[in-house]
């Protein structure tokens, strides 16, 4: 949260502000002639005359050309905020907090005053704020309480060709409302050349084009498929460092685990060979990393050292980072995989297409010559990658979409305005989902329930699990365990040379095998009876910073349950309270053991295991529900509680039978796979 409202403080933050404001103004004095330099900037007024001939205009510019940052200030500079704000969506995180920073530098205010930006969980603006970054997700949000964004007076969907489901839903809804708000203007941006069809989508709106300037890049690839492309781009990063010209170097990386592995074996590689090589400047790009540290991957690389990014995708398009000469691609990216059959959805690594691969070599080619060094062959290339990433409304689970959309009064799905609409089979999962849940009556109207469910912006089974939480009366210990599940897998901390210390430490709080829900919760109970201490983190071997977050994910939570009036109530002591409520959310990711020692799912037979990081890995127990399903050498169900097979049919008995849970074993194993 911005501390711009820190009501103590006022007279000291004030004369404070007096003092930062000069420096901030010649600090965007400075910036200014930057600014001018940016490809966009000579056809300020040609743009700007365009957006006030059309409301809805498409725009394409390579990325760096300044979009994302120069568009809302021009828009600013000649008069739009005064009748609203001015939005611009981003479909990633770290770009809107990113690029916040950076406008509100060059702009000279404070970040969350006039420029500020709206993540989930995380709202730095304030009355003042007239520019406002924010996700897909958070506008998407909005329309709930403000349906027709009376707020603004401009649009900006910007990275639109990423096709995150959020935007698809939002060119919807953003086109609906532009009909009857002739004084909205539309801004649909794109760093791709498929911009017709963003055209033909919004009634043949006119594409503007920022022509950008491009040098040509090398393209290289490998003589043969790599075994480990992980250390295939240690390797081609550190031949990098040694035998080419000056330039920065940028590693494309599937995720967060994957860049602090490399960040590891670079560090290690390079110890000990001091002044033999020139200093190598490690910058990771972390989701999780507040906007001041990730500030080291803009600064520019002192005199005589190189600098190495390890991003992931952010990279591609999201953000520029000045001064790369190199690329390194896997051909690798994470990407959410659903089948529309069984309702399962996993997170997998998968190549990346033809598209996103140019891209990424297109990144070293922005000041000057570059060189991209794909870790893949040229028969891989041409043959085995897909042309575009399928939108992921075509490869996601809908169901939180659809809760929203009901949310909003659009009751027929099947003829929404999609520009690329998802499958009928993934519309109907949804809807099916979302009525086993009781989110939906049969006629599929929103229930009570359903309506309590779409205030928290969370994944519909968390939802419920929380809104089950008041006939459990354990709403208080459901919100802690949902804000730890919000802030991802962060919250343990395995040194390499301490793994031994880490995993005690870990094990004190699988005490009695509680499973991994409840875990969690004694985590944060524990942190809590310390007083929120550091040193506590610390000893115990717990990311203090994820802890932060999930304290304040977790005020943000107890705020929603007094607006849907459930009452916060802790029952700590009852476990099988909690559980059933966890059952009452993800009974539809419900699985028993078999007998070889792997598990199924109940519903739609599949085969998974338990994660190897879970306290229940050991312990097998016969029922379980997890959270999440993730794809790497095998199917692994990540966070895991112990169930017993009687709730199901008494939580779900529309979803469940006696006949599921007594005979899943004899009727869904095939003879002789309990021998393996
Ligand atoms: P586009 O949206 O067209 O891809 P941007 O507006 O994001 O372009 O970027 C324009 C310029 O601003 C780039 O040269 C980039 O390096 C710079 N820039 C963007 N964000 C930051 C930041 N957080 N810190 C420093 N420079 C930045
Ligand atoms: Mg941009």
């Amino acid at each position: 949260k911005a501390s711009v409202m820190d009501g103590d403080n006022v007279c000291y933050e004030e004369m404070d502000d007096s003092f930062q404001k000069s420096k901030a103004k010649s600090a965007s004095e400075a910036l200014l002639e930057e600014r001018k330099k940016l490809p966009i900037y000579p056809y300020r007024d040609e743009l700007l005359k365009a957006l006030d001939d059309h409301q809805v205009l498409v725009i394409v510019g390579e990325t760096g050309s300044g979009k994302t940052t120069q568009i809302p200030q021009y828009l600013h500079e000649v008069g739009y905020t005064k009748h609203g704000m001015i939005a611009c969506t981003q479909p990633r995180r770290v770009a809107a907090m990113s690029v916040a920073a950076r406008v509100s530098q060059e702009m000279g205010v404070k970040l969350g005053h006039e420029v500020g930006y709206s993540i989930r969980f995380e709202d730095c603006t304030s009355e003042k704020t007239i520019v406002k970054y924010m996700t897909d997700g958070m506008l998407l949000r909005e329309f709930l309480g403000e349906p027709d964004l009376a707020s603004y007076s401009v649009i900006m969907v910007d990275e639109a060709h990423e096709r995150t489901l959020s935007t698809d839903i939002l060119f919807g809804l953003v086109k609906d409302i532009s009909r009857f708000r002739p004084d909205l203007k539309l801004l649909i941006s794109s760093a791709t050349l498929d911009a017709e069809k963003f055209s033909d989508y919004f009634d043949s709106a006119p594409i503007f084009k920022i022509p950008g300037r491009r040098y040509p890049v090398e393209i290289n690839f490998t003589k043969a498929p790599e075994a480990d492309y992980l250390d295939a781009a240690i390797v081609t990063s550190l031949q990098i460092h040694v035998t080419q010209p000056p330039g920065d170097i940028l590693v494309f990386l599937t995720g967060q685990e994957e860049i602090e592995t490399a960040e590891e074996m670079l560090k290690q590689r390079t110890r000990g060979l001091g002044s033999k090589i020139a200093e190598l400047v490690i910058c990771p790009i972390d989701a999780n990393l507040p906007t001041e540290l990730q500030a080291k991957i803009f600064q520019p690389t002192p005199g005589g050292a190189r600098k190495i990014v390890l991003a992931t995708n952010i990279a591609e398009t999201s953000l520029t980072i000045d001064g790369i000469k190199y690329v390194v691609d896997p051909g690798f990216c994470k990407m959410k995989c659903y089948n529309p059959r069984t309702g399962m959805e996993s997170l997998l690594v998968t190549p990346i297409s033809k598209a996103s691969a140019m891209q990424r070599a297109g990144r070293s080619g922005r000041t000057g010559p570059g060189k991209c060094f794909r870790l893949y062959t040229a028969y891989n290339f041409h043959n085995d990658l897909d042309d575009n990433t399928v939108p992921e409304i075509q490869r996601t689970n809908l169901a939180n979409v659809v809760l929203m959309l009901k949310s909003l009064g659009i009751h027929d799905l099947i003829h929404f305005d999609f520009m690329d609409p998802p499958s009928v089979e993934a519309l109907l999962k949804a809807l099916e989902l979302l009525f086993a849940l009781s989110a939906l009556n049969k006629d599929g109207d929103l229930t009570k329930v359903g309506r309590r469910m779409a205030e928290f912006p969370l994944d519909p089974m968390l939802s419920k699990t929380i809104v089950a939480s008041e006939k459990y009366k354990c709403s208080a210990d459901i919100i802690s365990i949902a804000a730890m599940l919000s802030v991802g897998n962060s919250i343990f901390y395995r040194p390499k040379d301490k793994q031994v210390h880490a995993d005690n430490a870990r094990l004190n709080f699988h005490i009695g095998n509680v499973g991994d829900h409840i875990a969690l919760l004694k985590v944060y109970n524990s942190w809590k009876e310390s007083n929120y201490s550091a040193q506590w983190c610390y000893e115990n071997y717990i990311q203090l910073r994820s802890m932060k977050r999930a304290r304040d994910i977790r005020d943000q939570l107890e705020g929603l349950l007094e607006r849907v009036e459930i009452e916060l109530i802790s029952n700590s002591n009852d476990l099988d309270a909690i559980k059933k409520s966890i059952a009452s959310g993800f009974f539809p990711h419900s699985a028993r053991l078999q007998k070889n020692g792997g598990y199924q799912t109940i519903k739609h037979p599949q085969t998974a295991h338990i994660h190897p990081s879970s306290g229940l890995a050991e312990v097998l127990p016969i029922w379980v529900v997890y959270h999440e399903l993730v794809l790497t050498t095998k199917e692994y169900m990540r966070q895991i509680t112990e169930l017993k097979p009687n709730w199901l049919v008494e939580i779900a008995p529309h979803y469940y039978q006696l006949k599921d849970v007594e005979e899943s074993v004899s009727k869904k194993l095939p003879r002789g796979e309990g021998r393996a």
